[in-house]
């Protein structure tokens, strides 16, 4: 044997495998039932998948019916295949007002009432800075209400404004106030936007007695309620209406064969909520199905639990399938703060979030060329004739906006592998959040790829005899080293 014939048969051999591997899939994977799971999710029955809504049972039964059948197993400490979550659902109130001063508010204008019950009576104010810990500590607060400015230095996103505000009203109710009120003094958010947005149900976590306390927002744009002003609060709030909903996470596991590896975990998430029903578009329509968003990845993460309850590869799978990531990365930020799996356990998180695509030779992975597994993905989805791209609109921030950033937080690395787009363009906007986000306007053909090309990198990822790792200098890098004790 020649030195080049050796070298052709290594070549084939590996070539063999490497086609073994996605033969095994193709051979196992159901095409036609992902299709019809693919459309039931997605259908008028489901009423758009809102986590409020009673057929949000529908969904999540569905989704854990195919997790037993596929012989996934229950994890320890879950309820069945649920991780139940205690929601409330905050509706705005019949009326409201505060007086402070000559200055007054009034809800829906330029107050608005985001959480507790309903309330009256006149309070001394005390000034809370940013109402972090440090602002809290030795402050006076029985029986007096807490001023703050909204969000933290840093902090004024809208989803950590939100998660800022919900850490205080613990703060304030530990502290003894009655009231937390936050100044909404950030310029980069139009008053009018969040309060539109905001003057509607709000579903939270329920914190117990601290969402009972009256949270709310005033307008303060001009940084005007400071100093003397700020004596003594006249606040009615009539007409508060809380709901308690119980919400679930569908998890699962499948036991990796490595003795060793078998302890990793790799996380394959997707969140299976949507908006639910809204403004009827033109021809209509007014169930907002989320065929895109993300049935379509709720199909795959199902799938991969079929393959992979069949197919153990060397680590061990854990399935996620979150609620209320529409309403603010709910379910998974919940998971992530009570994880049913030791956080340093999961080695790696491979989320789906889809807005729509506009490629459909291609998949974009959005975190792509932020992790040391990315080339597997690139192999994977090349294997299946198509190329894997970056995020071509950083801009939109869509990494830190969808369920993988509560385990990037952590320090876990977790991209997110969508369906292909290469802008944030007309094509996309056309479905993304649209009641017309349905299967029957959805490639198919594509879907089968996008479906088996996940699948595939997974295993790749599972098999791998590596952990991977952030790139180096990401900004995730550092916690990450702590969670798995790599310093
Ligand atoms: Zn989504």
């Amino acid at each position: 044997m020649t030195k080049s014939t050796l070298t052709l048969c290594i070549l084939l051999a590996t070539g063999s495998i490497v086609f073994a591997q996605r033969q095994e899939i193709e051979k196992s994977f159901d095409g036609k039932a992902a299709v019809a799971e693919f459309t039931y999710l997605a259908s008028d029955e489901l009423m758009g998948r809102d986590p409020a809504r009673p057929e949000m049972k529908l969904a999540y039964t569905f989704i854990a019916t195919q997790l037993e059948n596929a012989g996934a197993k229950p994890l320890l400490g879950a309820d069945g295949f649920y991780q139940n979550i205690p929601f409330r659902v905050s509706s705005p109130p019949k009326s409201g007002s505060i007086k402070i001063g000559d200055s007054e508010f009034i809800q829906g204008k330029n107050m608005l009432v985001l959480d507790g019950k309903s309330f009256s009576g006149t309070f001394e104010l005390v000034e809370v800075g940013f109402g972090t810990d440090e602002d809290f500590a030795g402050k006076d607060l029985a029986g007096k209400i807490a001023i703050t400015n909204a969000g933290a230095p840093g902090k004024l996103s809208p989803n950590q404004l939100f998660a800022e505000g919900r850490s205080k009203t613990l703060r304030a109710k530990e502290a003894g106030a009655v009231a937390l009120i936050e100044r909404f003094n950030v310029p980069a958010i139009p008053w009018q936007l969040v309060s539109g947005f905001l003057n509607r149900p709000q579903m939270s976590v329920d914190q117990g007695s601290a969402s009972e306390l009256p949270y709310v927002w005033i307008e303060d744009l001009k940084n005007k309620m400071t100093g003397e002003k700020l004596s003594a609060a006249t606040i009615k709030v009539e007409g508060k209406v809380n709901t308690p909903v119980e919400g679930k996470n569908v998890v699962a596991w499948i036991e990796g064969t490595d003795p060793k590896l078998k302890n990793e975990y790799i996380m394959l998430s997707a969140h299976y909520d949507h908006v639910g029903v809204g403004t009827p578009d033109a021809a209509g329509d007014s169930i907002y199905n989320g065929a895109r968003d993300n049935a379509v990845g709720t199909v795959a993460v199902m799938n991969a639990a079929k393959f992979f309850a069949k197919n153990p590869p060397k680590r061990s799978i854990l399935i996620a399938l979150w609620t209320a990531e529409e309403k603010g990365l709910l379910g998974s930020a919940y998971f992530a703060n009570n994880p049913l799996v030791p956080l340093n356990q999961i080695v790696y998180n491979l989320n789906i979030d889809n807005g729509g695509y506009n490629d459909t030779s291609i998949i974009t992975v959005i975190g792509l060329g932020r992790t040391s597994a990315d080339f597997l993905l690139e192999e994977a989805v090349a294997e299946f004739g198509i190329k894997a791209i970056a995020d071509p609109s950083p801009e939109q921030g869509l990494y830190d906006r969808s369920d993988n950033v509560n385990f990037a937080r952590k320090g876990i690395p977790a991209p997110t592998f969508s369906l292909g787009f290469t802008a944030f363009d007309d094509e996309i906007q056309k479905y993304y959040h649209k009641a017309g986000d349905h299967v029957d306007n959805f490639d198919l053909d594509y879907a089968q790829v996008y479906w088996k090309s996940y699948i595939l990198s997974a295993q790749k990822i599972a098999n791998w005899d590596q952990r991977p790792v952030w790139t180096p200098g990401d900004k995730y890098e550092e916690v990450s080293k702590a969670l798995y004790g790599d310093n």
